[in-house]
Order: structure tokens, then sequence, then C-alpha cells
């Protein structure tokens, strides 16, 4: 069941903001609904659950108006600039803005459509090849330019750790995205105010909360394994 899947999330989520002397109210759980039917999520929403978070644009786009208008969405996936124009106006948060080229765009478009858009970096902490994200190294610059434009709000960053048997091993990781955003902050960047830090999936959103995540991004641990077989 989906509602008792939830309530043993938000258990492990108190007690993880326990361990760390947070409160669990500064975290928020992001549902990743992605491949499951609209059922699943009304089920999800009917146990209370409010925020969504979805990878890719097209499946984003056709849930929405079969969901009541008052849920959140998150964009959580890599997003293309040809997608920015279907996305801006439509989601709560991007997560993963990975270029400043991108960020140009969703600037271009939000001017369109006279919007703000709330966006964080993602960052490849673990310098992985395979995967999108700056480079930490490059993080600060690319927040100078993105701070100029005027509808572009950045709130933080985000990572994807790597997958591993053992979660502690990501603890670095998101201790190394925390440093990151604190360093950040106390070089006070005009017009940017960064405070949200999303990390965490189902195998470490414990760790992640324990290292400041204010996001915890988790899917299979509400919705059950995805089956990628069937739904490309
Ligand atoms: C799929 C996905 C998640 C959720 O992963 P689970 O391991 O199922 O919790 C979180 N973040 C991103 C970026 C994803 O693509």
């Amino acid at each position: 069941m989906i509602s008792d899947n939830l309530i043993d999330v938000r258990k492990r989520i108190e007690a993880a903001a326990l361990r760390a002397g947070r409160d669990q109210g500064d975290i928020k759980l992001i549902a990743v609904s992605k491949t499951k039917p609209v059922d699943m999520i009304e089920e999800c929403i009917r146990a209370g659950q409010y925020a969504f978070g979805e990878n890719r644009v097209q499946e984003l786009v056709e849930k929405i108006p079969q969901l009541p208008a008052e849920l959140e969405w998150h964009l959580i996936g890599h997003l293309q600039k040809n997608k920015v124009k279907y996305i801006v106006g439509q989601v709560e948060l991007i997560h993963s803005v990975d270029t400043v080229a991108l960020a140009e765009q969703i600037q271009r478009e939000a001017q369109k459509k006279k919007c703000d858009v709330n966006i964080l970096l993602e960052v490849n902490v673990a310098m992985e090849e395979t995967k999108t994200g700056f480079y930490v190294e490059d993080v600060y610059n690319a927040c100078c330019q993105i701070a100029e434009f005027s509808n572009v709000h950045i709130k933080g960053l985000m990572t994807v750790a790597p997958f591993v048997k053992n979660p502690e091993e990501n603890r670095v990781i998101f201790r190394k995205l925390k440093h990151l955003l604190v360093d950040i902050q106390s070089k006070k960047v005009d017009n940017v105010h960064m405070t949200e830090l999303s990390m965490g999936m189902t195998n470490d959103y414990e760790i992640a909360i324990e290292e400041g995540a204010t996001m915890v991004r988790v899917g299979t641990a509400l919705f059950g394994a995805r089956n990628y077989a069937v739904k490309k």
C-alpha cells in the first residue's frame, strides 16, 4: 500500500531529522512518480502527499492536467533547451539546471510568459562521466552569471549521488554539496539566496537528511520498483 509506504518514509525522515538535531518541517518529501500511473499518484495524494517529482518533460505535462491543480510539481531530470517552453510556468522548481545556457533559455521563456522560475543548480559532486551537472569548482561562476537573469531564481543545489550498495559511502558526497552551499552563501552573490539542498533518494535519503538535505526525492520506497522494460 502506498499509504503505508508514505507513513514509513515520513517516520524515517523524522528519525533522521531527530538524529541530526533538525526540525522535520524543514525537510520536504518529493514523491518521485516517474513511470507510475496517475491512479497511483492519486492514492498518494489521498494519503496526504502534495509534492511530486518527474524526470521527463513529456510525462510531466501529460500528468499535470489529469491531477488536482494545487499539487506542487518538481522537474528533477535532465532538461533539454528545446523542451524549456513546455515546462516554464508549470512547475514549482526545476532541480536539474546543469548549464548557464539552459538557465539563459529558461530566462528567455520566463520573460516571454512574464513569470518567475525557481531553479536549483545540479552538481556532479562525484565527477561521474556519465552524469550531467556542474563540477563543484564551476558552480560559483555559474551562480554569478545566472544571477543576472531577472526571472530566474537560484534557490539552492541538487545532486544525484552514485548508486552504491552501502549508502554510507554517499555521506561524503552530501557533505561536499552542503559545504559548497555554505561556501557560496558566504560569498553573498547579489540576487542569490540559496538555502535548498535537494539530495537523497530511496537508497540514501536518511543519510542525506543527516547531512543537511532540505528536499529528498523518493520514488521506489513509495511506489515500488519501476519497470522500464514496458514503459520507455
Ligand atoms: C528517479 C529519480 C529519483 C528517485 O529514485 P528512487 O531511487 O526510486 O527513490 C530521484 N532523483 C532523480 C533525479 C531521479 O531521476
